[in-house]
């Protein structure tokens, strides 16, 4: 039996060794090299093609590269039988909240307005709060989220966050529902989405919310790229609403020379780079569920694919 492989980052040979490293027997094919299809047990894939994981009649299990699962229900034939699992990894969650830390750091401290007023050989001295006087706000209390809201609340701010469900994280005020929904952008100065991108989700960051934030607040989208309707942004931006915004993640990419984004003087733009889950911690993950989807157990980090995350 086999597993079957697709990334866009071609590594083919690292990946071969590195699964070998936790199960010898098993044999890699790296897609479009699929073999007999009946021989494929087990997928690890980011944005596999459309249709191909439905051609798979044996498979028992589906692991994502990444955290996000959005690009397996991108697929109208997608599976949804077949159990599947995401990454959540200390390291992924580190690398994410120092993504967060920094641009929040720079949205406090005006950075993105001091760049501007470099350009214009400006002095004009900003005074930023105590950390503890300025209100954070996340949109995602799960993995990613609720690391980044603690490496923030270490720092003294005042962070709060947005969930579903209910949750009880020390020293960060909670909300969840649509009910509450409100009542935390309005105490929100600096947003920062980490929200999966589920049917309820596309389209969050538009210009109702926008309004619903207090005048000049920042926004930070390490998402997904359709959680923000890009000229609900650029107008909030324009109307002086919003003060700055920090975007990792984009509907198209690469972000298409020609979008307005990349022009934005209060738009900072990263290539999707927030946090990348490293190889070798997907290739162990991966292994111990192949391990356990074979022995009939639960997979660790399981995808409920009614939720969409
Ligand atoms: P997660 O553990 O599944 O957490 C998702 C959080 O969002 C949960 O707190 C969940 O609430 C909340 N949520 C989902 N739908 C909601 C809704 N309709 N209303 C209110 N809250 C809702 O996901 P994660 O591991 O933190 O990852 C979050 C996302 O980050 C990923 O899906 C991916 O898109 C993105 N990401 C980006 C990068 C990058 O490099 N830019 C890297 C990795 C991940 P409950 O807790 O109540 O379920």
């Amino acid at each position: 039996m086999a597993l079957l492989f697709h990334s866009k980052i071609k590594r083919n040979d690292w990946w071969q060794e590195e699964i070998a490293k936790h199960i010898p027997d098993l044999e890699v094919r790296f897609y479009p090299d699929v073999g007999n299809p009946e021989d494929i047990e087990f997928a690890l894939c980011f944005a596999m093609p459309h249709g191909v994981l439905a051609g798979l009649p044996n498979l028992k299990g589906i692991f994502s590269l990444g955290a996000g699962v959005d690009h397996f229900f991108n697929d109208p034939d997608f599976p949804r039988h077949v159990p599947m699992a995401r990454v959540v990894d200390p390291e992924l969650t580190d690398r994410m909240s120092e993504y967060v830390v920094q641009h929040v750091l720079n949205h406090h401290r005006y950075q993105h307005q001091y760049d501007q007023q470099q350009k214009e050989h400006v002095w004009k001295e900003r005074h930023a709060p105590a950390a503890r006087d300025r209100k954070i706000g996340i949109l995602g209390l799960g993995a990613l989220g609720t690391g980044a809201a603690e490496m923030l609340r270490n720092l003294n701010f005042d962070v709060a966050g947005w969930s579903r469900s209910a949750k009880n994280i020390d020293g960060i005020t909670c909300f969840h529902g649509a009910d509450q929904l409100d009542r935390f952008l309005a105490r929100t100065e600096i947003l920062i989405c980490l929200l999966p991108l589920t049917e309820e989700t596309t389209g969050i960051l538009n210009k109702e919310l926008f309004a619903k934030l207090p005048e000049g607040a920042a926004l930070i989208n390490p998402g997904r790229g359709p959680h923000l309707v890009e000229e609900d942004l650029i107008d909030a931006l324009n109307s002086d609403h919003l003060s700055a915004a920090t975007l990792d993640v984009f509907h198209q990419e690469p972000l298409p020379e020609d979008n307005p984004l990349w022009d934005h003087p209060k738009i900072r733009i990263t290539p999707h780079v927030a946090s990348i889950a490293a190889p070798d911690r997907v290739a162990a993950l991966a292994a111990q569920n192949i391990l356990r989807a074979r022995a009939g157990e639960p997979l660790i980090n399981q995808v409920d694919p009614d939720k969409g995350y």
